[in-house]
């Protein structure tokens, strides 16, 4: 029995030592075989052997020759092969779905987006995506390698099923999206919903560095959040923690929420919300640059034509935003002074409105945040409108750092 323990413990300390010594070669790009030895305390003997390992087996990493030597032996150089390693990232949603080809260092080689045509139904969809991979894999190098699929998902999605429990934007409850994709998929994929990817892609592959404590809010025809709180990424009990659309932010409206409940943040604030504004404002003849915008279709107001007017400066438009700004500054209010963020990200179709929105909540946000919590950073998610797809790519190379793939 005792050997049986030892032969595991191997095993297990080879993998810990190993995901040390790949993550170590990622970080630093180039490195020696002695600088490894030093940063990570193992033995030459080991970091051979897995370095080795990670070259011929693996294909994670590659010699890239001998460095400058001060004296002695010249040092041998290893590199994270990150060229030849892909990862395909797909956002599905209820407009597009966007997939992406990247390398291991996040670099696009190639991109395709269709639109999703809600209307065709399921089948369809997962037809789109299945299509859309294909496409993806022919555009890789016959030597390279796709190690996975990460797909966004806008609902809410249970992280231990892997059901879509429900999506609003797709008219989808209790999917299960695993069991169709692994009768037409050879690639191992993961799935999440889409706004926790967007705070995934920011912790591993955001501009900044070293950030623990941050929120990524996402308002698009509905409203979610991502929240990273002590370098992790939450996911609470059922894996349904940041549904920040559903907070109250008007416990008097008579504005019904999607959830059934009123006055929530989504039903107040989305770009669902600026669209039926706008078309209200046509409607009532308050708005001629609206009209113009449009050629009086309410059909052809969207929060976009909305956002386009307020920047030319159109009166009845900035007084919509200018409500937007206001609820979402509340529900700000209550995350940061929850969570205590560093920084509060937005990103979807409504942050890619050229600061509108950013410098009214600049404006407001002193109203609801406490004066210690004043200094929380609110800036665009870092890859506006690929922020789902990087999250996605960021799902799959996590785990092929942790060297759960193959
Ligand atoms: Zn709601």
């Amino acid at each position: 029995m005792r050997k049986e323990y030892d032969k595991m413990d191997i095993g297990l300390l080879h993998l810990e030592n190993k995901k040390v010594i790949l993550k170590l070669i990622k970080h630093e790009n180039e490195i020696s075989r002695s600088a490894i030895a030093k940063k990570s305390g193992l033995t030459p003997p080991t970091i051979t052997r897995i370095v080795n390992d990670l070259i011929l087996n693996d294909k994670l990493v590659e010699r890239l020759g001998l460095g400058d030597s001060s004296g002695g032996r010249p040092p041998l150089i290893v590199k994270f092969k990150n060229t030849s390693n892909h990862v395909i990232g797909i956002d599905l949603g209820a407009t597009y779905i966007r997939g992406c080809l990247v390398d291991l260092n996040a670099n696009f080689i190639s991109e395709i987006q269709v639109p999703t045509e809600l209307e065709k139904g399921f089948e369809s969809i997962v037809e789109k995506i299945v299509a859309i991979v294909a496409k993806l894999r022919k555009r890789k190098g016959p030597d390279e390698k796709i190690w996975g699929i990460g797909i966004g998902v806008a609902g809410l999605v249970n992280s231990e099923t892997g059901i879509i429990e429900s999506s609003p934007d797709f008219g989808w409850s209790n999917i299960d999206l695993r069991k169709e994709l692994d009768k037409r998929l050879d690639l191992p994929f993961f799935y999440d919903n889409s706004t926790r990817l967007m705070a995934l892609g920011e912790l591993k592959m955001g501009i900044r560095e070293n950030q623990k404590n941050f929120v990524v809010i996402n308002i698009g025809y509905g409203i979610a959040s991502g929240i990273v709180a002590e370098g992790n990424l939450l996911k609470g009990y059922n894996g349904f923690a940041g549904e920040f659309g559903h907070i109250s932010v008007d416990p008097d409206s008579d504005v019904q929420c999607k959830c059934g409940m009123y006055g929530c943040l989504e039903a107040l604030a989305s770009g669902h919300r600026i669209a039926s504004l706008g078309i209200q404002e046509l409607e009532n003849n308050r708005s001629e640059m609206l009209k113009e915008l449009s050629g009086g279709n309410k059909d052809l107001i969207t929060a976009e034509l909305v956002a386009n007017a307020a920047l030319k400066g159109d009166k009845t438009s900035l007084e919509i935003f200018d409500k937007i700004a206001e609820y979402l500054c509340k529900g700000i209010g209550v995350i940061a002074n929850l969570l205590n963020p560093e920084t509060v990200y937005i990103g979807g179709g409504i942050s890619l409105n050229e600061g509108l929105l950013f410098k009214l909540i600049e404006e407001k946000k002193k109203k609801y945040l406490l004066q210690s919590n004043l200094k929380v950073q609110i800036l665009p998610a870092t890859h506006g409108d690929q922020a789902t797809s990087i999250g996605a790519v960021a799902l799959i190379l996590n785990k092929i750092m942790n060297l759960e793939l193959r």
